[in-house]
């Protein structure tokens, strides 16, 4: 079904706007398997503890999920595009055989200074950049403001804050001391996905018992 744009008045935008949909937006390695330089192989998808629980807790709330990640194993020659897939399907496959549907995935392939001269490029979708967090958004209808990204390092914070959502670092993979540091603070810290996932189900019922920023 379609809207015509000449039926389209203010309240009728209202209207579409109020059923955009929420979003948690998961960064892969660190958050949701554990933190390995440049995975490339089945062997090396470690879910962590609990993770699939914590998704399936999401999906259950009512939020679309989608992981956002940096691949830079492309840009290094280790895998194609399509490999990268291939590997993640075998991740999504050992998810959803614990009930936890992963909605989108979405990676970058770049890197300034990429082996492979194709993906040698200052893009705009290599977190901490937003752009694979607005290009979900758009094409999946999602309210950024009512939406999460949760994800282990400050480059995560930094996308998240970048694409206007709420930010969640978690403790697991680099646990915010990833090298990178760049200077953005989450709106929350939790220990680990199933931390985050419980804390947005408090939110989302308007019951926040917050932890914040630390430091
Ligand atoms: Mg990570
Ligand atoms: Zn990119």
């Amino acid at each position: 079904m379609g809207i015509s744009p000449g039926a389209r008045s203010k309240s009728r935008a209202k209207k579409v706007a109020a059923h955009r949909r929420r979003a948690v937006f998961l960064d892969r390695d660190g958050t949701i398997i554990r933190q390995v330089e440049l995975p490339r192989k089945p062997s090396q998808l470690r879910l962590l503890a609990g993770a699939a629980g914590a998704i399936k807790r999401l999906k259950k709330e009512g939020y679309f999920t989608a992981i956002i990640s940096n691949q830079p194993v492309v840009a290094r020659g280790i895998l194609t595009p399509a490999g990268v897939v291939e590997l993640n399907e075998v991740l999504l496959k050992r998810l959803a055989a614990r009930g936890a549907g992963i909605d989108a995935f979405y990676f970058c392939p770049h890197h300034p200074n990429a082996d492979v001269r194709k993906y040698r490029k200052t893009c705009a979708c290599r977190k901490p950049n937003p752009g694979m967090i607005l290009e979900a958004a758009r094409r999946h209808r999602i309210d950024l403001r009512k939406s999460f990204f949760i994800g282990d390092t400050t480059q995560d914070v930094l996308a998240g804050r970048n694409a206007g959502v709420k930010t969640i670092l978690v403790r697991t993979g680099h646990g915010g001391r990833d090298p990178w540091q760049y200077k953005a603070k989450p709106d929350f810290i939790a220990k680990d996905l199933p931390a985050a996932a419980r804390l947005i189900g408090r939110l989302s019922k308007g019951r926040s018992s917050v932890i914040s920023w630390e430091r």
